[in-house]
Parts: C-alpha cells; sequence; structure tokens
C-alpha cells in the first residue's frame, strides 16, 4: 500500500500568480526590505481593507508589538487581552515591560467577553489601574462582539488593538475584520488564510501611527544623510521580495475565503448528526472566514476523552487535527498575570479540536478524513 502522505492543519496555498511577482523582485534586484512590491501590496491591502493606510511587517507579532509603543504601553502598565488566543497576541504586551491582563471569552464567538470585559476595566479602576490598551482577537476567523466591545473601550476612552490575524476576509456587519481597532494587525505566516510566509501588517485610519510603523520598523532613522536616530528603532520591516508573494496570495483571497467556508460545510455534513459533537455557528451579522473548522466534543463529564480519542486515531493516520488554543490565563508563563475568567475559554480548551482547513487540500483529502473519522466515530 501506498503510504499515506500527511494532511496539515492549515498548509500554504499558492495560487502561481506569487512566482511571477517574486521573479519581479528578482529580475529588478529589489531584495531588500524595501521596493515596489511593498508599496504596491500596502495600497492593495487597504483597497481589499477598504480603510486606512497599511504597513506591512515583518510579521503580526511585531504589528502588535508595534501598536503598543504607539499607544505608549510601557513598564508598569496593564493591557488588557484576550485570553483565549494565540501567545503573539499577549507576548508583545511583556515586551513592553507591561502587564497582560487577561479577560474570558463568551460562548456565542468564543470571543472576549462585552460584560467580563466592563467588569475588569471596573476592578482594575477600582485597584488604581486604568489599563493602556485592549487586545481583541477574531479566533478561528470568527468576528467578536464588536458593538459591544468598541462601546466599552469608547465609554472608558481605552485604544483597542484589533488582531485580526486569524481572520483576514470576514466581516461584522458588512465591515471587513482588521478596520475596527484604534490600530489592527495582520499576518501572513504559513498557516494562516493568505502567507507571505511569514509576514505581517499593521493597519489604521490614523496616517500618523502607519507613517511611524514604517520609521519604527526600519531602525528609526531620522530625516538626515548620515544615520541619525532620535528613537528605538525595529528591523521590523517586510521583505519586498515576500511582499511579492503577498500581491499574489491577495489576488485569490476571496475565493480562498470561499473554500475554506466550504470545507467548513463539508465538516457539518460529516458530523452534524453526532448529537455530542457540536459547531461554532454565525451569530446574525458575524460572517467568517473560517480559517480553521472548529468542533466541541463532549461527554457526560466534559473531559477531554472524545476529542483526544479523535485527534489521536486520526494523527496515526498522519491526519492532523489540534486542541484549541490554551487559555493564556492557564499558560505557565503567565501565571502571574491577573485573569478575569468566567469558565468558558478553560470549558472550550477541554472539549475543542480543530479540524485540517487548509484550502489545498484534494478531494481524495476530504474522502480519507471523512472515512477515518466515521471509523473512530462508529466506536466513540
Ligand atoms: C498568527 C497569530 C498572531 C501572530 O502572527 P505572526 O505573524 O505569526 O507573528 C497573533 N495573533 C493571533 C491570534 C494569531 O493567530
Amino acid at each position: 500500500m501506498a503510504e499515506e502522505k500527511q494532511i496539515w492543519l492549515s498548509s500554504p496555498h499558492m495560487s502561481g500568480y506569487e512566482r511571477e511577482m517574486v521573479e519581479e523582485a528578482f529580475d529588478t534586484n529589489w531584495i531588500a526590505p524595501v521596493g515596489p512590491h511593498i508599496n504596491a501590496f500596502e495600497e492593495e491591502l487597504a483597497q481589499y481593507l477598504g480603510h486606512g493606510k497599511v504597513a506591512v511587517l515583518s510579521s503580526g507579532t511585531a504589528a502588535i508589538h508595534l501598536a503598543l509603543i504607539m499607544l505608549g504601553v510601557k513598564r508598569g502598565d496593564e493591557v488588557l487581552v484576550s485570553s483565549l488566543t494565540f501567545s503573539g497576541s499577549a507576548n508583545p504586551v511583556v515586551y513592553q515591560g507591561a502587564t497582560p491582563v487577561f479577560v474570558d471569552s463568551e460562548k456565542d464567538t468564543w470571543n472576549m467577553d462585552p460584560q467580563l470585559l466592563e467588569a475588569t476595566i471596573k476592578d482594575r479602576l477600582k485597584k488604581g489601574k486604568k489599563s493602556k490598551a485592549i487586545i481583541l482577537v477574531h479566533l478561528y476567523g470568527m468576528p467578536a462582539k464588536m458593538d459591544e466591545l468598541m462601546d466599552i473601550a469608547a465609554k472608558y476612552e481605552i485604544p483597542v488593538v484589533e488582531d485580526a490575524a486569524e481572520s483576514l476576509g470576514s466581516l461584522h456587519k458588512d465591515r471587513r475584520t482588521g478596520t475596527f481597532g484604534d490600530i489592527s494587525v495582520l499576518s501572513f505566516n504559513g498557516n494562516k488564510v493568505i502567507t507571505t510566509s511569514g509576514g505581517g501588517a499593521l493597519v489604521s485610519a490614523n496616517e500618523a501611527y502607519v507613517n511611524l510603523a514604517k520609521k519604527l520598523s526600519t531602525q528609526a532613522r531620522d530625516d538626515a544623510p548620515h544615520y541619525q536616530h532620535s528613537m528605538i528603532g525595529y528591523n521590523y520591516r517586510m521583505s519586498n521580495v515576500l511582499a511579492g508573494i503577498g500581491r499574489g496570495q491577495l489576488k485569490v483571497l476571496e475565493q480562498r475565503v470561499n473554500e475554506r467556508r466550504k470545507i467548513n460545510q463539508f465538516y457539518r455534513e460529516l458530523l452534524g448528526n453526532y448529537d455530542f459533537i457540536n459547531f461554532l455557528n454565525e451569530p446574525e451579522g458575524h460572517f467568517s472566514n473560517y480559517w480553521l473548522t472548529t468542533i466541541l466534543m463532549r461527554d457526560k463529564e466534559n473531559s477531554q476523552k472524545p476529542r483526544e480519542t479523535l485527534r489521536t486515531e486520526l494523527a496515526k493516520h498522519k491526519i492532523e487535527c489540534r486542541p484549541l488554543w490554551k487559555p493564556m490565563h492557564l499558560q505557565p508563563v503567565f501565571k502571574n498575570a491577573p485573569a478575569y475568567t468566567n469558565g468558558t475559554a478553560e470549558e472550550l480548551f477541554n472539549v475543542g479540536l480543530c479540524l485540517p482547513s487548509g484550502t489545498n487540500m484534494t478531494d481524495d483529502d476530504l474522502e480519507r478524513i471523512k472515512t477515518r473519522m466515521q471509523e473512530v466515530l462508529s466506536v466513540l
């Protein structure tokens, strides 16, 4: 029997356009963190979002870091962060010497709970701490409850960093995610809905932030013939070669979102009839790119058992699944950070599973997933 090929959770899916763009970069020798693809990619992203200006960077994490610097987050400050997220959302808070204060999720979108956010802000104020920023995330592509969250941020005058790393192509009431924050962040890491291998972007309606991001990400050079610096800079700019890949990817973004949503539909048809399996559904006005399809698998004790059985059995057949993000407030590295919890993130982590969602999966791959899943589930 032929060896089974590995099916990944989400792997890069090139369109073919990228190669021309990269070749152009080689032909013109713009093999640098400066060049025409960078400017063009920024303009095309702003056009796609229909909002603001864009600075493309070396990663989404770098974009969050620069966002916090520009919002004046310093040593001793506090920043409110969704607990259920990837560590890249929270680490930059610590780069600034500040403390993340984690806020748990609500059940409808799995994102930051607006009620708990307000309770947290009030409690921190009572303790004499006004948070410097709120980092919100749209997990697995599902937009957060932006109306409520943005109202609370405005009420307490706390700027929002919108982590849209997983949600490019998602909409909240016909408005694209990545356009809500005072500063918004995109990621083009290899596993995201479109990729530049590694990369990110900072987006803002405030052009001053975007210009400053471009300056800070290229070592904060002053306007002088020699190298002069009045600020500490970073080497966070995107390479022109990678911006070329990004331009090729952006051409097929809408198509990729449609394909991800079709994969989500495939799993709903396959698994919808098992009463111990639940999906995350789109609340009214929320349109998800379904970057990853996720399910919850519950037994009577709410244990990890059914989820782990499915995950490990599929792994034996080279089908990669993964538990949901482990909440930040349960991470060893953040054990001393304050956390305001309601049990939702922890429960989701216990019973949640991310399913293979890459758009480059073939019909044969999907058929293999179907057969193997049915085998495992028939004995669960
Ligand atoms: C991927 C990701 C990031 C970080 O992006 P990188 O480009 O990998 O640095 C941040 N937040 C979330 C929620 C992510 O999924």
